[in-house]
């Protein structure tokens, strides 16, 4: 899979050649100590690369044309210490075909009262040089990021750094490949979609894998190689179970998947419960491990939501992992309302306690028609997290963001035989699941720890989505006009 520590950002500095040459090596200067001041904060997770002070037409459209060319940037900032003149910035940025954050910020935090002369202003004039950038960005209709603050600023650090993250997914997204064992579920109409359309909008190449193939993987293992992988599983997992062959089997699975999908560079995939000619259990311990391992999952031909999981595991690249597929099982409708999250076996235990047990069994399941597949249990962490779906509106893809927090189960469910997750949505049950039902949000969603609900704001902006975010303030008379008013706007694009 993709390296992510290859990437990095670039760092254009805007200015003119009306200022002399003394005043622009002071920009050089300064524009250096400033990324010098980012990339030591501690607080991005991927270096800049040392500042272009460009000064005319040409050189701007140089700098973006670099940026478009080097396939280590996953995006440029913006600033401009001087006035730049904003003609100079057209075709540049027409050009440039990466995630652009505009930096407004300034060298000097303070003005320095007792110094300050016309030579200081002409030098310190992002105030107003920033707003010349800006106006051409808005007339051009650019996606771009815009944070204000100085650049010490934790609250500027961290903005840059969401910013970065959601560069970072959307630059795996163009290289994300996803494999299918089957098709949708038969007749289920939110996992559908149009993959043509995913791979223009977010890159996501979308192929069918015969599950004959996986088969084939399967049957073609050593037993010594899966014997390697077993002492793994007891070295990580409480073995809870005497059907050792059932547990061998989702071991042969997962080599096996392993296996087909770096031979095909893919890091997402869906599976079928109904397409499973030839195996002899449903996917489970198999899947979760995958998901462990990174790489995206989504049940029932899923593959909008796969690739979602595989992209969010991305930009919480250096975080503590935790994004599971998630399904909305079931309600708690007292204690003002919980969602009880699981998927009949296939629940992600990056978002297991830190340290907590993890358990493989063996239990019957009634869907599938195989034998009681293996799959392995753990307790959530707690803590805020979001849901996030994908859907496919027929003339655009909707994003639709949930902030929830995810608490502990109001009780044990000894006879639940999965891993299972217990959250309040915001701003309430009701409110929450009114406005996702309005908005068409799936029963499939991703459940990030890690990320909020910025993050995804960020991607859809860069990768030109419509965002949907149901929050702690949501009004749902408010929240449902803002639809039909998304409505007008999304289908004249
Ligand atoms: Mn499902």
């Amino acid at each position: 899979m993709t390296d992510l520590t290859l990437y990095n950002f670039r760092f254009v500095v805007g200015s003119q050649d009306l200022y002399g040459e003394e005043t622009l090596r002071q920009v050089e200067k300064n524009a250096r100590e400033i990324v010098s001041s980012l990339n030591e904060s501690g607080l991005l997770p991927w270096k800049i690369q040392l500042p272009t002070v460009a000064i005319d037409s040409n050189a701007i459209l140089d700098a973006m044309q670099e940026a478009n060319n080097d396939k280590s940037c996953a995006g440029v900032i913006v600033w401009m210490h001087t006035f730049s003149p904003a003609k100079m910035w057209i075709a540049g940025l027409k050009a440039l075909r990466l995630p652009l954050l505009h930096l407004h910020t300034q060298f000097n935090k303070e003005i320095p009262v007792n110094e300050i002369d016309m030579d200081y202003m002409n030098l310190h004039q992002s105030a107003h040089g920033d707003r010349e950038f800006g106006y051409i960005c808005s007339r051009l209709r650019l996606a771009r990021k815009v944070v204000t603050g100085h650049y010490t600023d934790i609250a500027v650090l961290e903005e840059i750094a969401l910013w970065m993250r959601a560069s970072i997914g959307s630059a795996f997204s163009r290289e994300l490949k996803c494999e299918r064992f089957g098709d949708n579920m038969r007749q289920v109409a939110v996992t559908e979609g149009d993959k043509v359309e995913a791979q223009i909008k977010l890159g996501w190449e979308v192929n069918y894998l015969p599950v004959g193939e996986l088969v084939t993987a399967i049957n073609s293992l050593t037993e010594e190689e899966v014997d390697e992988l077993i002492r793994e599983y007891e070295l990580l997992y409480t073995i809870d179970t005497t059907d050792t062959d059932a547990v061998r089997y989702q071991a042969r699975i997962e080599l096996a998947m392993k296996k087909l999908f770096e031979e095909r560079s893919a890091s997402a995939f869906s599976t079928n419960f109904e397409d499973l000619y030839g195996m002899e259990q449903l996917p489970g311990l198999a899947v979760q491990r995958m998901m462990e391992q990174g790489y995206g999952f989504a049940g029932e031909g899923d593959w909008k939501t796969a690739c979602l999981q595989a992209v969010m595991k991305r930009m919480e690249f250096g975080l503590v992992q935790g994004s599971s597929f998630m399904e909305d099982y079931t309600y708690h409708m007292a204690d003002n309302g919980l969602v009880l999250g699981a998927h009949m076996l296939e629940v992600d235990p990056s978002i297991a306690e830190i340290d907590g047990e993890k358990t493989i069994s063996v239990e019957p399941l009634g869907i599938g028609n195989r034998k009681p597949p293996a799959r392995m249990k753990f307790v959530s962490r707690t803590g805020d997290a979001i849901c996030v779906s994908l859907v496919d509106l027929g003339d655009r893809l909707r994003m639709i963001c949930a902030d929830v927090e995810v608490v502990e189960p109001v009780a044990d469910m000894p006879n639940l035989p999965v891993a299972q997750v217990m959250w309040r949505p915001l701003p309430d049950l009701k409110t929450s699941s009114e406005a996702w039902i309005y908005a068409g949000g799936a029963h499939h969603t991703v459940l990030s720890l890690s990320l909020t609900a910025e993050h995804m704001r960020e991607f859809a902006s860069i990768n030109g989505i419509e965002f949907v975010h149901i929050n702690a303030n949501t009004d749902i008379n408010a929240f449902r006009d803002s639809l039909i008013a998304a409505d007008a706007v999304w289908r004249n694009r």
